[in-house]
C-alpha cells in the first residue's frame, strides 16, 4: 500500500529504532532524563532560543503556548487555514478561555498590515488582543511557505502592540528546506515556537516547545496539569535526536517527489485545481460531477491511500517512506 495521507503514517528506520534502544534514560518529571535534555537542548539552540520542552504532540505544544501568552478573555489572531483554529478541538476556547480571529492570508500567509488591521482597540468592549500565531509550513495551503521577510514585518507589529509571536512550526524544517534561510533568523521573531518530529523528520513521537527560560518554567507547570508529563521520555527523545541529525536535509526528496505528484494531476479530466507549494504537500480539488470519497475508493482498490481535505478536495502529502519506485507506481495507479 502506497499511504500519502499524511507525513505522520511514518515508521522508525532500524537506525532509528537502534537510537531508541540504546538511549540513557531517566525520570524526565523528576528532570532527570539525559536524552530528552539534550534534545531539549539542541532544539532551544537549533533556534536560538533559550530553552525547550518536550511534549507528546503539536497540538499540546500549540495548547501550551495558547495557555502561556495569554490570558482568559484574551483574543489570539491566526489565519483561517490554521491547525490551531480547525484540528485541534475548540482548544484556545477549551483550554485558555480565549476567542479567535481569523485572518484571510494567500494560502494561509497574512501580511503585517492584517495583524495590524485586526488589533482591537483599547476598550471594553473587545477582547484584548495578545497573540499571534503564524504557522510555516501551511498544511491547508498546500505546503506554502511563509516568507522570512514578512514574518519579520509581523513581529515587528507584534513588538510595537505587545503582542505574543508564535510558531506553529509542525512543518517549520520543510519551510527551511524549502527557502535555505537560518533558522537563527526564524527563532529571533517568535516568543513560543512549536515543532514536530514526527511529521516530515518521521519520529514516531515528539514535539517541542521552544522559548525563553521563562516561558518554558511556565509551560512546564501547563504540560504537568495537561497530562503530558512523561517519564523515561528518552527513548522517544533519543527518536527526535536521530530525526533532527539525518532527516532534515533529505525534505527535499519529499520536495520533489511532491512536485512530481502534482504534475502527474495536471492533465486529468476529474481535477479541476491543483495546489502545491513546493513542499510536500499535493492538495487536488476535484471536479463537481466526481465524488471525492468515491475517487478515493478507486484509489485504495489499486493500492493508493490519501485523505478527503474538504468537500471537494484531496490532500496527498509525501514522506521518507514513500520512495521513487512508489511514485513510478503512482504514476500506473492514477493514469
Ligand atoms: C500535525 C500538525 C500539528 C500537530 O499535530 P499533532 O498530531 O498533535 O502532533 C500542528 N500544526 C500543524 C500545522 C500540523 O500539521
Amino acid at each position: 500500500m502506497i499511504d500519502l495521507r499524511s507525513d505522520t503514517v511514518t515508521k522508525p528506520s532500524g537506525e532509528m529504532l537502534e537510537a531508541m534502544m540504546t538511549a540513557e534514560v531517566g525520570d524526565d518529571v523528576f528532570g532527570e532524563d539525559p536524552t530528552v535534555m539534550i534534545l531539549e537542548n539542541k532544539i532551544a539552540k537549533y533556534f536560538g532560543k533559550e530553552a525547550a520542552l518536550f511534549c507528546p504532540s503539536g497540538t499540546m505544544t500549540n495548547q501550551i503556548a495558547v495557555r502561556i501568552n495569554t490570558q482568559p478573555q484574551d483574543e489570539l489572531l491566526c489565519d483561517r487555514t490554521s491547525h490551531i483554529y480547525n484540528y485541534e478541538g475548540g482548544g484556545a476556547a477549551y483550554n485558555s478561555m480565549v476567542s479567535i480571529k481569523l485572518m484571510h492570508g494567500d494560502l494561509g500567509r497574512f501580511t503585517a498590515n492584517d495583524v495590524l488591521e485586526n488589533i482591537n482597540p483599547d476598550d471594553i468592549h473587545y477582547a484584548r488582543t495578545s497573540m499571534v500565531s503564524i504557522e510555516n509550513t501551511v498544511n491547508k495551503g498546500g505546503g506554502s511557505v511563509f516568507p522570512l521577510d514578512t514574518i519579520k514585518e509581523i513581529a515587528k507589529v507584534a513588538v510595537d502592540n505587545k503582542l505574543k509571536m508564535h510558531l506553529d512550526g509542525a512543518r517549520v524544517f520543510n519551510a527551511l528546506v524549502k527557502s535555505g534561510e537560518n533558522p537563527l533568523h526564524h527563532g529571533k521573531c517568535f516568543h513560543t515556537m512549536s515543532v514536530c518530529f514526527s511529521k516530515g523528520l518521521g519520529a514516531p513521537v515528539g514535539s517541542a516547545l521552544l522559548g525563553s527560560k521563562e516561558a518554558i518554567a511556565r509551560a512546564r507547570r501547563v504540560r504537568k496539569v495537561f497530562g503530558g508529563g512523561m517519564r523515561q521520555a528518552g527513548y522517544l527523545a533519543a527518536a527526535c535526536i536521530y530525526a533532527l541529525e539525518n532527516n532534515v536535509a533529505r525534505l527535499k526528496d519529499d520536495h520533489r517527489r511532491a512536485n512530481q505528484l502534482a504534475n502527474m494531476f495536471e492533465d486529468k479530466m476529474y481535477v479541476e485545481n491543483i495546489v502545491s507549494a513546493g513542499t510536500n504537500i499535493v492538495i487536488v480539488s476535484i471536479t463537481k460531477d466526481k465524488s471525492v470519497k468515491q475517487l478515493l475508493e478507486e484509489w485504495k482498490k489499486k493500492g493508493l491511500l490519501a485523505v478527503p481535505f474538504g468537500p471537494n478536495d484531496i490532500r496527498l502529502v509525501t514522506h521518507l517512506n514513500f520512495t521513487d519506485d512508489m511514485l513510478q507506481k503512482t504514476t500506473e495507479i492514477l493514469a
